[in-house]
């Protein structure tokens, strides 16, 4: 899982600056009005200039923006600081604008990592067989084409041709034989699935096609990959291909839509909610290994530098701990953190939907799912 390593080196090694650190999350998907014309570059120098970012870091986090023109991403995460720090993400994925010079803010990387798992399509009909990937980071390799929705298409030959033929299901000797054909070269598909699936780092799987393909090659996959599958969805594989891609990307999100409400399903059974308890648990009793925090959340919470510990009362300009100065920080900040120190993951949600009405009106807008 070669990107999620990547994106998991960058928020420990962006993190760990001691600052002042340009930590800037600049919207450039082209699909939103506000972007047109690249007015996005007007944002980002604005904001570089009300957050006081010298002069000279400024000039070349511009010179780069501009030379990009068609960044090929939803957000560029830049980090630079006055040393050598200068590190740019494309991510496929689009999180709230925000920019800053001080502290590292990698909130909204650790919330792609979590949120967004890379996923797997598996698209066949009874000529064609296509396999797509997406993930949190853009990369395409070599001539690999990205394409909308940030999903790549993986190159993927089976070793014969498919097997053409009436798709009989009459029990004559040529119907029989046309079908064995079918089943043994679904077998095969099955197999490259796999290996593509694993080489990916894909941990949940879309089938899509005309119903009885899916169906038929969903019973001829290794058992190691039944669980994976996430999903059928029937698609016509004539259909212009960008109609395709938006098809999937619907059943991702649906998708992704269920696995948030099945981890708040379970943090309701055995879990924790609301800021005192869930930080509590996270921090003093060690017991939380999935957290579910709201990405409109707005809370600052006390911190003490020098253990790296939230202080829980607000007002403690002191750590009752060892006596130094606390200072405030913002929640989210603090949540990835601890989140980071303890080994929990990390799921931001957002927008306005089932979930994040859930988390904020019955969790408290923060909740984590507890070991014991
Ligand atoms: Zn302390």
């Amino acid at each position: 899982m070669a990107q999620a390593q990547d994106l998991r080196q960058a928020i420990t090694s962006v993190a760990g600056r001691p600052g002042p650190v340009l930590s800037a999350y600049l919207s450039v998907n082209a699909e939103i009005p506000e972007n047109q014309g690249r007015v996005y570059l007007v944002r980002l120098r604005d904001a570089m200039n009300d957050e006081g970012v010298p002069g000279e870091l400024q000039q070349r986090v511009r010179t780069y923006a501009e030379d990009e023109t068609h960044p090929g991403a939803r957000t560029l995460a830049i980090f630079a600081d006055g040393d050598d720090l200068f590190e740019i993400y494309r991510l496929q994925v689009d999180v709230p604008e925000s920019f800053r010079w001080g502290d590292p803010y990698v909130a909204p990387l650790t919330l792609v990592l979590d949120e967004y798992e890379p996923y797997g399509a598996a698209v066949l009909d009874a000529e064609r067989f296509r396999y797509f990937v997406v993930s949190p980071l853009s990369s395409a390799h070599g001539d690999e084409e990205m394409k909308a929705s940030g999903f790549r298409e993986v190159d993927v030959h089976p070793s014969e041709p498919y097997p053409r033929g009436g798709g009989s299901t009459d029990l004559d000797p040529a119907g029989r034989k046309h079908q064995a054909n079918i089943h043994s070269f679904y077998k095969e598909l099955g197999e490259l699935t796999r290996d593509v699936t694993f080489r990916e780092g894909v941990r949940r799987l879309i089938l899509a096609g005309p119903k009885e393909r899916t169906a038929e090659f969903r019973r001829t996959l290794p058992n190691e990959l039944q669980d994976r599958v996430v999903a059928e969805e029937h698609v016509d594989l004539g259909s212009p291909e960008g109609e395709l891609l938006d098809r999937l990307e619907a059943v991702r999100e649906r998708a992704e839509h269920e696995r948030e409400k099945e981890l708040l399903d379970e943090i309701r059974e055995s879990g924790v909610r609301g800021l005192d308890v869930t930080v509590a648990a996270l921090q003093e009793e060690n017991r939380v290994y999935h957290l579910a925090a709201l990405w409109e959340l707005e809370a600052e919470i006390r911190w003490c530098d020098n253990e790296q510990l939230a202080i829980r009362e607000i007002t403690s300009e002191v750590c009752p701990f060892c006596g130094q100065k606390t200072r405030v920080r913002p929640l989210k900040d603090v949540l990835v953190d601890l989140a980071a120190a303890r080994g929990a993951r990390l799921d931001f949600m957002l927008g306005e939907n089932e979930n994040t009405d859930t988390l904020r009106d019955e969790f408290g807008g923060v909740a984590g799912l507890t070991r014991f």
